[in-house]
Order: structure tokens, then sequence, then C-alpha cells
């Protein structure tokens, strides 16, 4: 059997109370799928800076390169004033792992104002460049003599086709569980390229020929659609259901993923995988939650799909999609939590779904 080792990082708040639950779902699944875990637990977040000035330690760092061969990420809570010193370590960790894609499947019953509509996409976003540099400038003393402040968009070919062929052989891996029996609304895989090379057609331009380019070269036998990113804000209320896998950079993915999440309803179902070269981190979307926190209300959902997701990308694509099955059977039968107007608890729901598996 293929032995694995998984990084275990709760994180503040709910955290701590989701990832056991993913912890579970790994270990309960069916040796027959020839592969078992093992498990390293590590520090990150708000409260181990508080207790050792650092939020993301050396060693959860050394632990991951060294050992892991994937992990889970549950979440940080943010202190709402800047306090000196600290830093979000899930940004930390994406630049120290090059997690340069930030991977959100949005699969569901889209509840929008016009109708209910089943949606099966997945957002793929640039994760280290575009406006997100942070390399910004104010001269106090613009022309007029107020304010003028700016900022670099930096796009380069190399994130952009790296980050294009990741859609592209994710179009191909959601083909091939389709073709396995996965469920979806979909028959043919498809890449939306988003972009606004109309405006900015040096920047988004780039991102535009390089994206055709790696979808051309690396998965031929993808179809690939391109769409402004205002345009795809609309036609994301408009026509969810149309989308397979859509590529944008940072800035629009962002808001995208985030409108996209917003189609679904309740965070607590929305996951997520930072994902490089041969590593990935699953990672529920929602944050710490300090309303429901310590009363076994969190819906653990969110990153059961995250290990799903983590699952793909180690190429267990089978394990992957008993999970997802899994969870879908446990949300048919109602047995959810009070996010989405049930009476059960973290631990019922995480039961629930082991017994399906
Ligand atoms: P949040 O996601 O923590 O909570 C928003 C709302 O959704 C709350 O009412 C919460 O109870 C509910 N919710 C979230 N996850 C749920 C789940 N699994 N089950 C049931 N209900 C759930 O966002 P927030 O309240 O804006 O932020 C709280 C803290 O989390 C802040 O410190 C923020 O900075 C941090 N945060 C972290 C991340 C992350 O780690 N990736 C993301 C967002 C927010
Ligand atoms: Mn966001």
């Amino acid at each position: 059997a293929r032995a694995l080792r998984i990084g275990l990082i709760p994180g503040d708040g709910i955290g701590k109370e989701v990832i056991p639950a993913g912890r579970r779902l790994l270990e309960a699944l069916p040796s027959s799928l020839g592969v078992s875990f093992s498990f390293v637990d590590l520090d990150a977040g708000f409260e181990t800076f508080e207790r050792t000035g650092t939020a993301l330690p050396q060693r959860t760092v050394d632990t991951l390169k060294a050992e892991c061969d994937g992990a889970l990420f549950g979440a940080v809570q943010s202190p709402s004033k800047a306090v000196k010193g600290y830093s979000s370590p899930i940004v930390a960790l994406r630049k120290k792992l090059d997690l340069y894609a930030n991977v959100r499947p949005v699969k569901g019953v889209a509840t929008s104002l016009f109708r209910q509509q089943p949606i099966d996409m997945v957002i793929v976003r640039e994760n280290t460049e575009d406006l997100y540099v942070k390399e910004e400038n104010t001269n106090p003393n613009g022309p007029d003599g107020r304010p003028v402040a700016e900022a670099i968009k930096r796009i380069t070919g190399r994130a952009s086709y790296r980050i294009a062929a990741m859609a592209g052989r994710i179009a191909e891996r959601r083909q091939k569980m389709r073709a396995a029996g996965a469920s979806s609304i979909h028959s043919e895989p498809m890449v939306t390229v988003v972009h606004k090379s109309n405006v900015l057609s040096q920047t988004d331009g780039l991102f535009r020929t390089t994206a055709r380019e790696a979808l051309a070269a690396a998965t031929p036998n993808v179809r690939v659609e391109e769409q402004i990113v205002d345009s795809m804000a609309l036609k994301l209320v408009q026509q969810p259901e149309y989308y397979d896998v859509v590529v944008a950079p940072n800035l629009y993915g962002d808001i995208l993923s985030d409108q996209g999440a917003g189609l679904l309803g309740s965070l607590g179902l929305i996951p997520s995988a930072n994902v490089g070269e041969g590593f990935a981190i699953g990672e529920p979307v929602h944050g710490s939650a300090p309303d429901i926190v310590g009363q076994n209300k969190a819906n653990p959902i969110a990153t059961m799909r995250s290990v799903g997701v983590m699952l793909e990308f180690m190429d267990l694509e089978q394990a992957a999609a008993k999970i997802y099955a899994a969870v879908d059977a446990t949300l048919a039968a109602g047995i959810v939590t009070p996010d989405l107007g049930g009476k059960y608890t973290t631990t019922q729901v995480t039961e629930d779904v082991l017994k399906r598996l």
C-alpha cells in the first residue's frame, strides 16, 4: 500500500473542530484503495503567535517540506487591528512552498435571486503575482497638490503558463472522474480563460495569449473559451451552470472565487486547495468562526471536501470520488449542521459521512 504522511494544521477557532473530522475521514477510507495515512500535528495561527511570537513556526514549514505528502489547514483568526509582527501564516506558507494555485471547486445548487440551478465548476486562481505583488507607491503631492497612489500589476509568462496548464489538467481529470461515474452536469471538459485584455492589452494580453498557448500544448483535447472579467461576473449570476474550469489572474480569481462561494450559500460547504508542483494543502474556505466556536456546531463538510481536493492532487481520484459521494449522500439525507438549518452536531455529521464511505 502507498503510505502517505499528512500535516495537520488546525490553526484557530473552529479549525480545531473541523480538521479532526478531516483526519477521521482519511483514517476511515477503505484499505481496498491501496493507500494508508499517517499524521503529524503542526502549529500555526494567532494563538501560536501569542504563545511563541510567530504565526508560522519554522518547524511547521520544515516538517511539511521534509516529511509530508500533503496537508490540511483549518482556519486562522486575524487580529481585528494590526498587531506588530503578525502576518498570515497561510499566505506565508503559500510563498514558502510555492503553492501557486488556489483551486476552489464550486459544486451544489446555486440559489440565485431568480432560480435554483445545479452548478459544478472549479475556479483556478493564480496566486503569486498580479496586483498582489504589493508594490505600491504614493506621491503625497500630485500635480494638483492631492496625493496619487499607484500599484504594479505584474504578469509573467511563466506564472501564466503554469496556472493555465494546471487548469487544463484539472479539466482532464474531471473528465476522467466523470467517465468513472462521478456525478456531474457537464459532458465535455472546458476551460474558460478570464481576463480584461481589451483594456489591459499588455498584462492581461500576456495572460490570455500564454494561457491559450499552454492549454493548446498541454491539453489539446480540452475546449478553451475566453470571458472578459466583468462579463464573467454577469454570467456567473445568470448562467453559472455553463462553466466547468475557470482560470484567472490573481485579483479576478480572488473576486470570482468569492462570487462562486456566494452562489452556494453556506461557507461551511466550500472547499479549496493551495497547490504547487507535487504538493497540495486542502483548506476550507471559511474562517475561524468565533461566533460558534466550542459548540460542536461547525459544519465539517468544507473540510471533508477539501480532503477530497487534496487527494485529487495526490492522484487519488477514486478516494476523492468516494468522499464526494459520501458527503453528497449525507447532505441529501438532511444530516446537517445549524448553518444549513439542521440540528446535527459536527460530530454527528462527521460520523454520518464516515458511515457512507
Ligand atoms: P468566518 O468564515 O469565520 O465566519 C463567517 C460566518 O460564517 C459566521 O457566522 C460563521 O459562524 C459562519 N461559518 C463559517 N464557517 C462555518 C462552518 N464551517 N460551519 C458553520 N458556520 C460557519 O468569517 P469571519 O467571521 O469574517 O472571520 C472570522 C475570523 O476568521 C477572522 O479573524 C478572519 O480574519 C478569519 N478568517 C480566516 C480565513 C482563513 O483562515 N482562510 C478566512 C476568512 C476569515
Ligand atoms: Mn478573497
